[in-house]
């Protein structure tokens, strides 16, 4: 599961982005190789502080409630919140779902059923078509997977299964209800890398201070 040979070009000056594995529980580690193998600098998170100053966030796939429980252990939540709020991108798959939905973190507007897909089509594997990440497919896998029950207005539904939202964005944060780190298709992490290279460089002009207007 550590192959993963293709580094998309969009993806930029992307070296330099950090990127944070919520690592508390859950399989950080395949994430944290995805993230490695377009050039980011993955950063395993267990503390507070080391999610100051992250490009993105990755809260990955795993148990929810084990998720949640270890947030509030390790007091990771302001710290999650100060990201959002500053406009740094993250990157919520499966239990992550769940984790930014609104009756947990509430980073999205949205509702997350758990076990959505029922215990005798546990996990499956899907060809889905996903908004945003061009014309091709992604095999998605699906393990005991949420689905979106409700959203709010400013969700935007990024993919469905039989009509069940599966993946979704609202402003910087992006929700999956599959594990993007199981297969060679790195487009989802792409699409937080490209999220974060958007917001530092909106963070670099508007800290530089002066104005760059028409000087041609
Ligand atoms: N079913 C798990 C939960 O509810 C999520 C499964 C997963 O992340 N693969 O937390």
């Amino acid at each position: 599961m550590s192959h993963f040979s293709a580094v998309p070009s969009e993806v930029g000056d992307a070296s330099r982005l950090r990127i944070g594995v919520l690592a508390s529980q859950g399989d950080f580690a395949a994430h944290r190789e995805m993230l490695r193998s377009l050039g980011a600098e993955p950063v395993e998170v267990r503390t507070p502080e080391a999610i100051e100053g992250l490009d993105g966030l990755v809260i990955p796939g795993g148990e929810s409630t084990t998720i949640t429980k270890a947030i509030e252990r390790d007091r990771l939540e302001p710290a999650i919140r100060a990201h959002a709020e500053a406009g740094r991108p993250i990157l919520g798959t499966c239990a992550g779902m769940i984790v930014c939905d609104r009756d947990h973190l509430g980073l999205v507007d949205a509702k997350a059923e758990r076990n959505a897909f029922g215990r005798q089509i546990a996990s499956f594997e899907a060809e889905l078509q996903v908004e945003g990440l061009g014309p091709d497919p992604m095999r998605a896998v699906f393990i005991r997977a949420p689905w979106i029950r409700d959203f709010g207005d400013d969700v935007e539904i990024l993919a469905t299964v039989d009509g069940h939202p599966v993946a979704v964005r609202q402003g910087q944060v992006v929700l999956c209800a599959f594990h993007p780190e199981l297969t060679d298709d790195s487009r989802m992490h792409a699409l937080l890398m490209a999220l974060a290279t958007t917001a530092s460089e909106r963070r670099d002009h508007h800290g530089s201070g002066v104005g760059k207007e028409n000087d041609a």
